[in-house]
This record gives C-alpha cells, sequence and structure tokens, in this order.
C-alpha cells in the first residue's frame, strides 16, 4: 500500500468526459488498496475566462477579489471529479483550499503556501475517501481565498504530497513525459526516463512548460519523488506504479533510471526574451550599477548581460535581456534615467530566443559550450548574448533561427532518437 497524490492540468479536466477518464485512473490508482488524493486544474481556458471578466469589470481590479473570481474555475472540476467517482462506485469528496486549509501568505494573484491542515484530510483517506483538491487557491490567516499564479496546481499537488508524505506524486498531463526537447520542433526527441530537480527547474525555467517553476523547487526542497505522465491513455496503458512518465529525482537516484548518462539531458528554446542595447554608455565605476539598480528595485530580473568593449576611449555599449512582459517598463525606467545613466541610444529587440542546453553531465566535463558555439557557427547563426550557470549553457540568437538551432544542437550533443 502506499500513498499517492495524483495531479490532473486543463486539459485532460476539459469536459465530462474527459473528467470520466481521469476517474478511470484514480479508481484504478485506488483499488490498488493505494491511499489516494487528487489535485485538479480548472478546465483549459476557464482560467483565462475568468481572468478576462475581472479585466472588463475594471482594469485596475482588486486582486483579493480577483482571486475569489480565479480560484473558482478549480471549485467546479474538484466537485465534478468528486461526483464523477462516486457514480464510478468510490467515496470520494472535495476539500476546498479554505476547508483543509492551505495556508498562504496574503500576497494576492501570487501567493506562496505556508503550510497544510492534514489530520482531517489523512483520517479520510485512511479510511478510503478519496480526496479530491482543487488546485491553486489557498487562505491567508485573515480568512480570504488567494491563488498561487498561473499553473499553480502543479504546486498544490507538490504541496500536498510533501504535507501528507505521499510516496509519489504523479503529474498527469497531455503529453507522456520530459523530452530531450519539443517533439514538434524535433520528430527525433527522445521521452526521459529521469531527470534531475536541478535540470527540470532550469528547463522550467527556460520554457519547457511541463511544470510550474516553483513546483519544481519546492519538490526539490522538500524531496518529493515526482512523476510527469499523459492521462491519455486507455486500459491497456501500464499503470503509473511501473513508471511509464518521467521521474524527477535527485543526483544520486539517477542512476537507478538511466545505465548511460548523456552529456546534456535537454534542449530548451525561449522566446520570451527581450534584448536591450544601451549604446555609448560612460566606461566607468558606478555606471553598471546605474543601469541595473533601478531594474532591480523595479523587480524586473535581467538575465543575460554584456558589457562590449569600447569603441571610443571612456564609452562602452551594454547589452541585457529581460523577460519580453517586462520590456515596456523597462525601457520606461531607462529612458526616465537617461541622463543620470548618461547613455547614447535605447534599442529594444525582441526578435530573439534564447536557446538552453541543460544537463548535470556538464559539471564533470569540458567542452560543451565549444561545441554549442562551433555547431552554430557551421550554420552561420550568429550569437548575440552568452549566459551560463553550472549546468546550463545558453545563448540568445535570432528568432527566425530557432528551429534550426534546436535541431542542429540535438544532434551534435547526440540526442536524436535512433
Ligand atoms: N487554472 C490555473 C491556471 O490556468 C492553475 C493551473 O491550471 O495550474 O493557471
Ligand atoms: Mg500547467
Amino acid at each position: 500500500m502506499a500513498r499517492i497524490v495524483m495531479k490532473f492540468g486543463g486539459t485532460s479536466m476539459a469536459g465530462t468526459e474527459r473528467i470520466r477518464r481521469v476517474a478511470q485512473l484514480v479508481k484504478r490508482q485506488a483499488e490498488r488498496g493505494d491511499e489516494v488524493a487528487v489535485v485538479v486544474s480548472a478546465m483549459a481556458g476557464d482560467t483565462d475566462r475568468l481572468v478576462n471578466f475581472c479585466r472588463e469589470a475594471n482594469a485596475l481590479y482588486d486582486p483579493a477579489e480577483y482571486d475569489v473570481v480565479v480560484a473558482a474555475g478549480e471549485q467546479i472540476t474538484a466537485g465534478l471529479l468528486a461526483i464523477t467517482l462516486q457514480a464510478l462506485g468510490c467515496e470520494a469528496r472535495s476539500w476546498l483550499g479554505w476547508q483543509m486549509p492551505i495556508h498562504t501568505d496574503s500576497a494576492h494573484a501570487k501567493a506562496r503556501i505556508g503550510s497544510i491542515d492534514t489530520d482531517e484530510l489523512l483520517a479520510s483517506m485512511k479510511a478510503g475517501n478519496i480526496a479530491v483538491i482543487p488546485g491553486f487557491q489557498g487562505l491567508t490567516d485573515d480568512n480570504r481565498i488567494t491563488t498561487l499564479g498561473r499553473g499553480g496546481s502543479d504546486t498544490s499537488a507538490v504541496a500536498v504530497a510533501a504535507a501528507v508524505k505521499a510516496d509519489r506524486c504523479d503529474i498527469y498531463t497531455d503529453v507522456d513525459g520530459v523530452y530531450t526537447t519539443d517533439p514538434r520542433i524535433v520528430a527525433r526527441a527522445r521521452k526521459l526516463k529521469a531527470v534531475t530537480y536541478e535540470e527540470m527547474l532550469e528547463l522550467a525555467s527556460v520554457g519547457s512548460k511541463v511544470l510550474q517553476t516553483r513546483s519544481v523547487s519546492l519538490a526539490m526542497k522538500e524531496g518529493v519523488r515526482v512523476q510527469v505522465l499523459s492521462s491519455f491513455v486507455d486500459e491497456s496503458a501500464p499503470d503509473a506504479d511501473s513508471i511509464p512518465g518521467t521521474m524527477i529525482v535527485t543526483d544520486a537516484e539517477l542512476e537507478k533510471y538511466q545505465v548511460e548518462r548523456q552529456l546534456i539531458t535537454g534542449i530548451a528554446a525561449d522566446k520570451n526574451e527581450a534584448k536591450i542595447t544601451l549604446t555609448r554608455v560612460p566606461d566607468r565605476p558606478g555606471a553598471v550599477a546605474n543601469i541595473f539598480s533601478p531594474l532591480a528595485d523595479a523587480n524586473i530580473n535581467v538575465d543575460m548581460i554584456i558589457q562590449n568593449v569600447g569603441r571610443d576611449k571612456g564609452e562602452t555599449d551594454v547589452t541585457f535581456t529581460c523577460p519580453q512582459a517586462d520590456l515596456v517598463r523597462c525601457t520606461d525606467i531607462l529612458e526616465n534615467r537617461r541622463d543620470a545613466i548618461g547613455y547614447n541610444r535605447l534599442i529594444p529587440d525582441t526578435k530573439v530566443t534564447k536557446i538552453s542546453v541543460v544537463g548535470v553531465g556538464m559539471k564533470s566535463h569540458a567542452g560543451v559550450a565549444s561545441t554549442m558555439f562551433s555547431s552554430l557557427a557551421d550554420r552561420k547563426i550568429n550569437i548575440q548574448a552568452i549566459s551560463t550557470s553550472e549546468i546550463k549553457v545558453s545563448v540568445l540568437i535570432d528568432e527566425d533561427e530557432t528551429e534550426l538551432a534546436v535541431r542542429v544542437l540535438h544532434t551534435a550533443y547526440g540526442l536524436d532518437a535512433e
């Protein structure tokens, strides 16, 4: 007997027919004698619809009331799944965020989970009752409803799994696992048996949208064993306990799943970055701080930074990237401080893509970056900026060259399936 948390995303919950399929999967897990808690997303598209209602009601809506509105999507699917499970002869009930409760801070629309009360929940699960929990929602200390930020149901599931000390947290989605790269770009992309928390964190943060980034860091911190797998399967499919999907594990556990370590685990392309170049910035102490301090104060996340060699004595160009969503705020801040910074021109560019190669293997191997640079050079792809971490190398290139770059690198690192 095991304790399993199962999480189903919006496409898996979209409509009564799909909810019935989800209920079958849950029933099958419960029939193994396991204690089961299910965390659900709203039906695909419903959260967007609710967000739009708020915007239409008042562009400057109160985030506390926004949370009341958008949390409703998950309340509907939680109730519907409980009803459907009951129709299949299972004992099931819903546990809304405020009923457990799931305690969060009061940062409405992007709240963080503090703790979860599990006594009643666990007693109910032990008695054979399937717990159905709406993802994405929680409760502040002063009893206001909160939501966790878009994609937050993944984080709810991991938090519940940590709180009930689940043996595994299975994240069911519309893909059957984590791939070496986007299979829509590279037909020979391979499904990975396992990735490490660190790798998944890097992949999630550079645009692989399988899991909310925050859920991965929480799983890593709490040591929750997570599997990503597909809900779009029929009765003949292998059961979840045989690990048909991708496991997210520690470095040490990885060997159990992979005989041979690849140097690179995955390649991701992120089209949501923007590039800004400031020309003729004074080349003196404090100049760069003048640019980046106000951006940091405005909570704008700057990623890649290059300071070019000055063309004239005493002047230099500075190029950096930030999320495209922050570009308007970013240029606004810098234009207002043009005299204080002392630059000549501000050149924004949104036609860029950040390509990242990720793999724990590069901790102990040299040459990963040079393979990347030379493979791209062979295809005449120009690199506009570079950044690295211990297990990742990212380059910024022209957006039009995204597909070509991903394919070339997938081959160069030996990731193509036979
Ligand atoms: N329904 C929420 C969203 O669309 C949360 C989730 O699905 O994870 O962002
Ligand atoms: Mg999601």
